[in-house]
């Protein structure tokens, strides 16, 4: 089937926030990126989920706000930041685990919270629950299912790595039969968890394996009227190379006052901004953004320095093709 998706340009103009408002979880998936190291343990007061969404809130700007974690429905302050949020002018989405701690559904409601995103990494418990953990797969559709009953606009996100790629065109009557409209497609990180070596089934495809199977089930899911959206990752001859910390306006909080502008950046002390007593200040030295307009020939530059295997060469030492900044997505649907 041919692929017709949109590869979607950074949109001037627009603004994400994609808020950690704290790092527990009550599951510990093989993929997981948090590092508590680096983003510490700790839970944003009611004050300060307020305050550091009026730090970003632009009324001129298309802005959206993703409330993440660890696990964002542990917070029980969750739904006063998704009104909040609303107010301020926000397009909200939550990104859950599938648990939804606290009573979420009866706690707020579609008005305020636009998208309620349920993360599953199979289309079974056999292929999800190895990934994520016991149980977690009956727990999240459950959910699903009741979320959509209670007139949740919701999505599905799968991260792809070796172990379900081949399970991932399954996905496509899952959730038609949910009744789920969006579907994101996710690649998996060298960070966190996956970055230590600790996993090896729960690893990177290869080019060739991402080109051979997410065009085309993104493609059958379009056509039964899902939206589908999954990263660029690899840039054709012809396409522009962009990247998203130098033209793009992202924004990584998390609970330790950390804000970065690339998610490749998350396992380093090298974050652009911190937030401190409540104001955005800008770090000074070597940070992130120092790297943001290098012009290299293999793409993006973090790609580069922090998981160069993921790049081929020419005998002549020059790249095959050139890696998009992890933020550049397709459309289809
Ligand atoms: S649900 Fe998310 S935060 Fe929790 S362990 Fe899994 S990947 Fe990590
Ligand atoms: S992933 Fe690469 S291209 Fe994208 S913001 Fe980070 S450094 Fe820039």
């Amino acid at each position: 089937m041919k692929n017709r998706a949109k590869t979607v340009g950074f949109k001037p103009g627009e603004r994400n926030i994609f808020f950690h408002i704290l790092t527990a979880c009550n599951l510990s998936c093989r993929h997981c990126y948090i590092n508590k190291k680096q983003h510490g343990t700790g839970q944003l007061t009611k004050e300060q989920l307020e305050q550091w969404m009026v730090l970003f809130a632009d009324p001129n700007k298309k802005s959206n706000m993703i409330f993440l974690g660890g696990e964002p429905t542990l917070h029980p302050d969750l739904p006063f930041a998704i009104k909040k949020a609303k107010e301020l002018g926000y397009f909200v989405t939550v990104d859950s685990n599938g648990y939804l701690f606290n009573d979420l559904l009866a706690k707020t409601t579609p008005n305020f919270l636009d998208y309620l995103s349920f993360s599953l990494d199979g289309p079974d418990a056999e292929t999800n629950d190895p990934i994520r953990g016991d149980g977690v797969f009956d727990t999240c559709v459950a959910n699903i299912q009741r979320a959509v009953s209670a007139g949740f606009n919701v999505s599905v996100i799968y991260t792809v790595s070796k172990k379900n790629l081949n399970a991932l065109d399954r996905m496509v009557p899952l959730l038609l039969k949910l009744k789920v409209a969006k579907f994101f497609i996710q690649v998996i990180g060298l960070r966190g968890k996956s970055a230590k070596g600790d996993s090896e089934e729960v690893t990177q495809v290869t080019r060739q394996q991402w080109l051979d199977t997410v065009p085309e089930v993104a493609s059958q899911a379009a056509e039964k009227g899902i939206h589908v959206t999954y990263p660029k990752v690899f840039l054709l001859p012809d396409e522009k190379f962009e990247c998203a910390g130098a033209v793009a306006e992202n924004f990584f909080i998390f609970p330790n006052g950390r804000v970065y502008q690339c998610p490749l950046c998350e396992d380093h002390p090298i974050n652009a901004y911190t937030i401190q007593n409540n104001q955005l200040v800008k770090n000074e030295g070597l940070r992130e953004d120092s790297f943001f307009r290098l012009n290299i020939a293999e793409g993006c530059v973090m790609n580069k320095l922090l998981q160069p295997d993921t790049i081929e060469y020419d005998e002549k030492g020059l790249p095959l093709y050139r890696i998009s900044c992890c933020l550049l997505k397709q459309e289809i649907g």
